[in-house]
């Protein structure tokens, strides 16, 4: 994803002075490893460790403009904690905030790498999936849902069950989206999700391939008019 580098990136380390041990380039090296720290920073969740929101912000139209180029479908993933206010109003705030990592490190073990996890604030989680279809990121948001309600959280003796309500939807390079647009798609089946009573997963209908090439009895009848009842069934 970066491809941004500062000029400090492109100096060579090698000293113009000489192979003489030269305090500049160990600055400069100090330097270099600060940027890459601060960089990794600037994009990083501070509790979580997954993406932050200002991450996700770039990617999103990085990702919608590769998806339109090569032809690929790039799919969105929006998940949001339920009843996380009751969550922390029974647990405290400082248990509240172990749960979100808990629920971080489950999207971290049921996505690939190339697979973009970012924490969009509160208790909210977007997850980017590039060369993703609606029906492959529908079957992977059901199991990372899945995932959620069977793993609780460690508490002591005890263990606190967490829920999460998702929205899931695709988009082709020849939707007219913006960004903001394809954000708003899938926020609003979130919003079908919590609606439905939360702990599920609510996307467009996938079009079952099965459906269309299944057979009606009336196209059966049909065909074996045409080829007689021999036909294999
Ligand atoms: P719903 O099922 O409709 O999503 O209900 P909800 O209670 O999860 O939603 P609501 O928006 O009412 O509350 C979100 C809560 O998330 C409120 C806020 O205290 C909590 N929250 C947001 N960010 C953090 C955080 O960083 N740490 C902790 N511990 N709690 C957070
Ligand atoms: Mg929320
Ligand atoms: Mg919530």
């Amino acid at each position: 994803m970066d491809s941004s580098h500062s000029f400090i990136d492109s100096v060579s380390l090698s000293c113009a002075q000489g192979d003489t041990p030269c305090k500049f380039q160990q600055e400069l090296e100090l330097l270099r490893k600060e940027i890459d720290s601060l960089k990794e920073q600037v994009r990083t969740d501070a509790l979580t460790g997954l993406y932050n929101y200002r991450f996700f912000s770039d990617a999103l139209p990085l990702e919608m403009e590769r998806a339109r180029r090569s032809f690929q479908p790039l799919s969105l993933i929006v998940l949001d904690i339920d009843h996380f206010k009751m969550f922390n109003d029974r647990w405290g705030h400082e248990l509240g905030n172990q749960a979100l990592v808990h629920i971080a490190k489950l999207i971290g073990l049921t996505f690939r790498k190339l697979d973009l996890a970012c924490r969009f604030g509160g208790e909210e989680f977007v997850i980017l999936l590039p060369n993703t279809d609606l029906r492959q990121a529908s079957q992977v948001a059901e199991r990372l849902r899945e995932t959620i309600a069977s793993t609780p959280l460690p508490y002591g003796q005890e263990s606190i069950s967490i829920t999460a309500s998702i929205g899931v939807d695709e988009f082709r390079g020849n939707h007219s989206d913006s960004p903001e647009g394809f954000l708003e798609r899938v926020d609003a089946w979130l919003y079908q999700a919590k609606h439905a009573g939360r702990n599920c997963v609510r996307g467009p209908q996938i079009e079952s391939t099965e459906t269309i090439s299944t057979v009606t009895l009336e196209e059966k009848d049909a065909l074996f008019g045409v080829f007689g009842d021999t036909a294999d069934q």
